[in-house]
């Protein structure tokens, strides 16, 4: 393809308004515009135009994308558009963005370039150490609330002692005290949270500018999407790197688009605001604004642009479609969830027999992903195949963190959060008194919790069983830690791991069925390594190293929407997810359910308009996902917390026209689902691991060769079988434990 023709071909399919905003050139760029019109074609269209037809080097781009698959999807349609040369531009998630740019300039902050990322879990654990160590209450003063002011400061680039400057009552000087410890305990573990990946970053740019020069050469131009959703942080750090023509390097060219009235980010220190005063903030710029909507048929417009236009303050707009009216949009009233649950199941059961729409085609929303429960059992029973986005995540259970934590541990021995977690995991005999002593020694000699694990037997207190158990415990990390030096795959560091520390025997060995899947589910997590390992491009491109560190990055950056299933047709399956993780999201057929006040308005923004304003906007969010049908369903009746509960209807579906809206009336509510059909949740395929070679028979004094550290001499041989160690002199390298079953050395 031609660079002529193939810049053409990319304003094929294009109205005038977003032809300008793909060719604008210069200043900065606003595309603001309602839901469904555009906006992300548009970002996805100016880059492969940028490259095509204006000479921009993929690695001079950098844009930003809500998830990681989202910037993986608008990777590979610029790359069909511009070829492979694609794969090197920076399309990720603000946090991956900052990552990337932090494990290059980390040391300047005091950190290691292997630094841990706290998810909320860890850094909730933190604030509670922290809370302890300042002998606070925890019921007059919640972890988790402190854990909710932290964030805000860092949201806001307040630091620990801007904080402290700022606070105007007691409380918050408490606060200020936790914020400064668990700061600096997130330093001394070498960790960051994940506020600070953004806050760092723009910290690293603002104190020193020879960095900042550095990226801003090479950024030449910055592309936000879902502009609306960012905080003061992620504001401040494009304007950072998008800079003034006074700098000495010119500006880079901005093109932020967005929709005020799908702001629904507001409780994450998300503000409008920085979409409202766009011109205000970059004074030269462009806005371009689009009207037409291609996503949805008119009656779905109309019910989305009734109840948004119900918000004060808010520029008006006017979306408008030619896809025709449609369907009009059904309304349902269930007696209770699980009838809300049955009707969505037929529903989607006879448009399937009609051929109207396929469950690939379909999505459910609710307000709070404990409300995805009914229709699991209800749509299980029915045999009707579905995925949910979200809720107690992969990630998230207990045997795939404890894994997590050993290698993060391998990664980084300084993170003190996952040392804690896995020192005693599996049981071998680490009681929390013989913990209490190592603490007491660390804090009195000033020393990090690892360095006081490796000189444990220096405390008198710790009993010798404990003692020689910490030992045993540290001796094993560090061989493993051998493993991340020589650059072995982490697929197999990830068995190497499974099998050392004894998480995989202590399953195995058991007979609980519920460990049968904890054992299916560390498989998996061998499995997604793997495939990162044959796929390193695809999360954040370019010619980035296969690493363990590099595996950890991608894990910890998977946000809700990244688990959404794959392809045109979702994988053949119906997706639930909360209506926080549909922003940007189309289907053809849109259940919105939990229509109640005290659901949806959630109870806890019932009192505050700006809340039921964001709650509204949510509304318009889910509304507007909708292609071609859209269902709004409620329950007369809800169980919350075991007693039902009998909410009135949401006050939004007050607000939509009565002309756009079919009630059904539950007439078929006289049968019953009886038959319980047997299903089988499909459970991920374990698949083949790396390839180990056996441990070999080695000599003292032979020489042997290692792909990474090269030419050496054994020096010593301990263990057997799985556990069989050479210590090998590598000459430069300095002396190796090697677990040879993972790192194999050949004998010369
Ligand atoms: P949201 O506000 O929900 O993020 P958006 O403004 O980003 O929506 P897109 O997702 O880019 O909108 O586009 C909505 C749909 O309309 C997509 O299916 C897209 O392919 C289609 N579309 C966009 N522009 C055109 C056009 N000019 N002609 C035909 N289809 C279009
Ligand atoms: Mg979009």
């Amino acid at each position: 393809m031609s660079a002529m023709t193939s810049a053409d071909s990319l304003l094929e399919g294009l109205n005038p308004q977003q032809q300008a905003a793909v060719t604008h050139s210069g200043g900065p760029l606003l595309v603001v515009a309602g839901a469904g019109s555009g906006k992300t074609r548009v970002l996805t269209r100016r880059i492969a135009y940028l490259m095509a037809r204006r000479g921009a080097a993929p690695y001079e781009i950098l844009a930003i994308t809500f998830t990681n698959k989202a910037a993986g999807e608008m990777k590979e349609r610029v790359a069909e558009l511009v070829g492979p040369v694609a794969r090197s531009m920076w399309v990720s998630t603000f946090h991956s963005a900052c990552v990337r740019m932090l494990r290059q300039e980390a040391a300047r902050l005091g950190y290691s370039n292997s630094f841990s990322i706290y998810d909320q879990a860890d850094s909730l654990r933190l604030i509670s150490i922290v809370s302890k160590d300042l002998n606070l209450d925890s019921k007059r003063y919640p972890p988790r609330q402190f854990q909710a002011m932290i964030s805000n400061a860092k949201n806001e680039l307040l630091g620990p002692v801007d904080y402290q400057g700022a606070t105007q009552n007691q409380f918050e000087q408490v606060v200020a005290e936790v914020y400064a410890l668990y700061q600096r305990r997130l330093q001394q573990a070498n960790a960051m949270d994940f506020d600070d990946l953004i806050l760092k970053t723009v910290e690293v740019f603002q104190r020193f500018p020879e960095t900042k020069s550095r990226f801003r050469s090479r950024f030449r131009h910055v592309l936000v999407d879902e502009y609306q959703d960012t905080n003061h942080a992620q504001y401040q750090l494009i304007r950072e790197l998008v800079g003034t023509d006074e700098d000495g390097i010119p500006a880079a060219e901005l093109c932020v688009v967005g929709d005020a009235d799908q702001s629904i980010y507001g409780f994450r220190g998300a503000t409008i605001r920085n979409i409202m005063q766009f011109e205000l903030d970059y004074p030269k710029a462009k806005t371009v604004l689009l009207e037409q909507n291609y996503r949805s048929t008119q009656n779905i417009l109309n019910a989305a642009n009734a109840v948004i236009t119900q918000n004060e303050s808010r520029k008006e707009k006017n979306l408008w479609s030619d896809a025709g009216s449609g369907a009009p949009l059904v309304g349902y009233v269930a007696e209770s969830e699980h009838d809300e649950a049955e009707f969505i199941k037929d529903e989607i059961r006879t448009l399937q027999n009609a051929g109207t729409s396929q469950p690939g085609d379909t999505a459910i929303f609710y307000r709070t992903n404990a409300q995805s429960r009914v229709f699991e059992e209800v749509f299980m029973r029915a045999g009707l195949p579905y995925k949910v986005v979200g809720g107690v995540r992969f990630y998230e259970r207990k045997e795939v963190k404890d894994l997590l934590a050993y290698l993060r541990v391998i990664a980084n021995h300084s993170d003190e959060v996952s040392l804690r977690r896995i020192i005693n995991v599996p049981k071998r005999g680490v009681g929390d008194r013989a913990l209490d002593y190592v603490d007491e020694f660390c804090n009195t000699n000033f020393i990090p919790f690892w360095q006081g694990l490796l000189r444990c037997n220096e405390i008198s207190d710790v009993p010798a069983r404990a003692a020689s158990a910490i030992h045993e415990f540290v001796t094993m990390i560090t061989a493993l830690e051998v493993l991340v030096e020589a650059k072995v795959r982490p697929s197999v560091i990830i068995e190497a791991a499974l099998e050392q520390s004894g998480l995989l025997a202590e399953l195995s060995g058991s007979t609980d069925p519920q460990d049968e899947v904890r054992v299916e589910n560390l498989q998996e997590l061998v499995a997604v390594s793997l495939e990162y390992e044959e796929r390193p491009f695809d999360a954040l491109g370019e010619d980035e190293e296969i690493s363990l560190q590099g595996f950890l990055e991608q894990v910890s950056l998977v946000a809700d929407a990244d688990e959404i299933p794959d392809g045109q047709d979702h994988g053949g399956v119906v997706t639930l997810m909360t209506l926080h993780t549909a922003k940007g999201l189309e289907f053809p057929t849109v259940f919105l359910t939990g229509l109640e006040d005290g659901i949806f308005p959630h109870s806890r923004t019932l009192g505050e308009a700006k809340d039921i304003e964001e709650e509204r906007r949510l509304a318009y969010v889910g509304l507007t996902r909708a292609e071609q049908r859209l269902y709004l369903t409620r329950a007369e009746s809800r169980s919350s917390w075991g007693a039902p509960s009998f909410n009135p209807a949401s006050r939004f579906l007050d607000e939509i026209p009565e002309d756009v809206i079919e009630w059904r009336n539950q007439s078929a509510s006289g049968f019953k689902i009886s038959t319980r059909r047997n299903f089988s949740a499909p459970a991920p395929l374990p698949r083949a691991t790396g390839k180990k070679s056996a441990a070999m028979d080695l000599a003292l004094g032979e020489r042997v060769s290692h792909d990474t550290f090269g030419l050496g001499t054994v020096v010593a041989l301990s263990g057997e079988g799985d556990r069989a160690e050479a210590t090998v002199n590598f000459g430069t390298y300095g002396e190796k434990r090697l677990l040879l079953r993972y790192a194999p050395v050949e004998k010369l």
